[in-house]
């Protein structure tokens, strides 16, 4: 049956191009090239690609550009891998009122809401992102909408809906509870059928542990890894204990550090070489930088977060954030955001792998703008050198996904997932705010 649906369609191609068409050749030239491994940038780099894929990479002088490529100059610039942000939420874009987003959206989610966040995500030089939380369906629609070049946007990699004890009221649709071990192993089938490419584990302490255990082992009995909320220290012990691959967040809680035993059993994970690497996600930029951006919100009037909304969608995101220093979501941001230099310290003197990711889509935290803002957090205040940062956004999320052998550097044989930015983001990481160039698949998008 397959067959028969196929073949027309593939003669159709041939009549229409008798010829057999020779992949499109593009060169970027002449520009500093940090390729996502991490040693010293490559300088006046020559990097061809052709048709979707990194052909060869070199140096002018050394590589030639192949005769009828387009040549796009590179010089004055940083060159390297697209970035990914490895936690967005698509479904949501900065209003402020989740409730009455909810109840408002539910059925915009798929054609207009997260496809814009897709689109805004790319155009900010996020070519991979991971979409942690929303409906099912429209999760893998729109990831595969954009897989097949049918709408632009960052390439995601999505976990469908929420696993938890209990859905929030109104939440069902992107939150499912789990009533007892039998039940966590169907939603993970589930989840696992429709296709989702991880899965998203919230609230496990309101859980029972073989609940717990339940999801993270019929996860991994599909291939997908867990990826677990860590807000609350019983959330990381339990998460630990059964195997989360990935924590995100720096903790809720005002608590000044992480306990002890929690620090202990990071520790003994991170020696056990032989697991790999034991990845965390931190998400410090949105309330690193929210008393500053109450008191200073030109950022909110960039136009960037509108990109391919609709003009009511637009005004009732405006109205929802005109009193940035009244929403309850961050009254308690100022009490933590002294915890979270000493959370972060703790994670990486205990080995953990970092990898950037930003909860966009939360209040006043737009896609357009989160990425480049956590890359900056880590380098100016947090003191991570900035190869470091960017492989924490290119390299490391590839790995953790098990994309690099297609993505993550800039590297012979990849699939050419490319940006670039006038200037030396080595030195001047916030440079990334405003990105020159975006290559996608190997077509330039920017
Ligand atoms: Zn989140």
């Amino acid at each position: 049956m397959r067959k028969l649906l196929i073949l027309p369609f593939a003669l159709a191609l041939l009549t229409s191009s008798p010829v057999a068409q020779r992949a499109q050749v593009t060169a970027l030239v002449g520009g500093t090239l940090i390729d996502g491994f991490g040693s010293t940038p490559i300088r006046n780099s020559v990097v061809i690609i052709e048709g979707e894929r990194i052909k060869a990479v070199g140096q002018v002088g050394s590589l030639a550009v192949p005769a009828g490529a387009e040549v796009i100059s590179t010089e004055g610039m940083s060159v390297l891998p697209g970035l990914w942000d490895m936690h967005v939420h698509t479904m949501i874009t900065g209003h402020s009122d989740y409730t009455h987003w909810d109840a408002t959206y539910a059925n915009r989610l798929e054609k207009e809401i997260m496809p814009a966040s897709a689109r805004q995500l790319l155009m900010a030089g996020v070519t991979s992102a991971r979409d942690l939380g929303a409906p099912l369906e429209a999760s893998i629609n729109v990831r595969n909408a954009i897989n097949r070049g049918q709408i632009p946007g960052a390439t995601l990699y999505v976990s469908g809906p929420f696993i938890q004890h209990e859905p929030y009221p109104g939440t069902d649709l992107f939150r499912w509870g789990v009533k007892g071990q039998d039940d966590a192993r169907a939603k993970v089938n589930r989840l696992a059928d429709a296709g989702v490419d991880v899965i998203k584990l919230i609230d496990q302490d309101q859980m029972t542990e073989s609940e717990v255990a339940a999801v993270i082992d019929q996860a991994h009995k599909r291939g997908l890894p867990v990826v677990g909320h860590s807000h609350r220290p019983d959330e990381i012990r339990l998460g630990m204990k059964y195997g989360v691959d990935n924590f995100e967040h720096t903790g809720l809680a005002t608590a000044p550090e992480y306990p002890a035993d929690i620090i202990e059993m990071i520790k003994a994970r991170t020696a056990k070489m032989a697991l790999g690497p034991f990845f965390w996600t931190p998400t410090i930029e949105g309330l690193w930088n929210y008393e500053y951006m109450r008191d200073n919100p030109e950022m909110l009037d960039d136009p960037s977060w509108q990109l391919g909304l609709a003009a009511d969608t637009i005004a009732d995101i405006k109205s929802s954030i005109q009193h940035p220093d009244q929403m309850s979501y961050f009254q308690l941001t100022p009490s933590r955001k002294p915890t979270l230099k000493r959370k972060f310290q703790q994670l990486r003197e205990a080995g953990v792998t970092m990898m950037i990711g930003t909860d966009s889509g939360i209040p006043m935290q737009f896609h357009s703008q989160t990425t480049w803002n956590e890359l900056d957090i880590w380098v100016r205040e947090l003191g991570v050198p900035p190869m470091e940062a960017i492989r924490a956004a290119t390299y490391w999320p590839s790995l953790f996904m098990k994309k690099d052998k297609d993505v993550g550097t800039v590297t012979p044989g990849k699939i050419a997932d490319i940006i670039a930015v006038r200037g030396d983001v080595l030195r001047y990481i916030d440079l990334l705010q405003k990105v020159d160039l975006v290559v996608k698949h190997g077509k330039r998008v920017k």
